[in-house]
């Protein structure tokens, strides 16, 4: 049987270093304050949205929510991240996307200061994580699939990953960090060719292509480490999956992450954690 990589073990980790710092900036009269962006009630980011919330309460960490409608315009929306960049009691600020077809999007990540851009939206947070110089922060999806490796002692140094998905917020960072750890990393995604036999010659597979229970049984190999970042809703189970079919895998490799309960558990602690970073926590 596999060993299930769960999230809250790791991100109870994170939150005790956190607690630490948060009670170290309040000796110095700082409170870490997070500052939430969100056009429109999508269901996704609502949810996501009540576990910041929920997780920032529990540590000490103050929420300033900003919520537009769905059609708020271009300027309107920038004219909000301002107030939150020039605002000092906001550390950190997460800005939910994708934002409305209308607004360009990259122009309002790029309006936020890289100092509290606590999700590695701007292309100066890519800069630093790429050229692994600079302040800027990872985004917190990616930067838990690390913290789980690292949490249950999973090496990574010298061995072959595998990452399935090359998006700017999960697979090529993600990439990119375990590249920086000393993995030899091969990043696969929609025009792979032989994608399972890539995925079974790894020892570490990160799947994050956002497909409900694709990578199935022949992706996979004994003795593998497997973190699934999918979050996908499956009409037939009536509750949420990864993009591994967790029921036909977990019988084959070393280790799996679930879902839920899985990476999606670690990345509001990461966010956390940035908030009290930025606020100058010491971490
Ligand atoms: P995305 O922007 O849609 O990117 C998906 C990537 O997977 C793309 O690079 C795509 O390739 C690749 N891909 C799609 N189908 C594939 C296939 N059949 N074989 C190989 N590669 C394939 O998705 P994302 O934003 O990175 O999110 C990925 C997943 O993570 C989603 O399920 C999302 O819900 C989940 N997620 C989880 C968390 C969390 O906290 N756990 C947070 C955010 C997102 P191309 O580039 O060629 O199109």
């Amino acid at each position: 049987m596999a060993t299930i990589l769960k999230g809250a073990r790791a991100a109870a980790a994170l939150d005790e270093k956190t607690l630490a710092a948060i009670s170290g900036l309040r000796a110095r009269g700082i409170r870490p304050g997070l500052g939430i962006l969100r056009a429109g009630e999508r269901p996704d980011d609502l949810a996501y949205e009540r576990g910041a919330i929920k997780r920032c309460e529990k540590l000490g960490i103050a929420v300033k929510s900003v919520v537009l409608p769905e059609n708020v315009n271009h300027h309107a929306l920038i004219a909000q991240l301002q107030r939150l960049n020039s605002d000092s009691s906001v550390h950190g600020v997460l800005m939910f996307r994708p934002l409305p077809a209308h607004i360009d999007e990259r122009a309002a990540c790029e309006a936020l200061m890289v100092s509290k851009d606590v999700d590695g939206i701007t292309s100066g947070s890519a800069a630093s994580l790429y050229t692994g110089g600079g302040d800027g922060f990872a985004p917190c999806t990616a930067e838990a699939v690390i913290s789980i490796l690292r949490n249950y002692g999973v090496q990574i140094e010298g061995k072959r990953a595998a990452v399935v998905g090359r998006s700017l917020v999960i697979g090529r960072p993600v990439a990119m960090m375990l590249m920086q750890r000393n993995a030899t990393v091969t990043i696969c995604h929609s025009r792979t060719e032989n994608l399972a036999e890539i995925t079974r010659g790894a020892d570490i597979v990160v799947a994050a292509l956002g497909r409900a229970e694709t990578l199935t049984a022949e992706y996979f190999s004994p003795g593998q480490t497997v973190i699934d970042v999918g979050i996908n809703y499956s009409e037939a189970k009536g509750r949420l999956v990864g993009d591994v079919d967790f029921e036909a895998v977990e019988p084959i490799v070393e280790a799996i992450s679930p879902v839920p309960a899985g990476v999606g558990s670690v990345t509001t602690a990461m966010l956390a954690r940035h908030v009290v970073k930025a606020a100058g926590g010491a971490l």
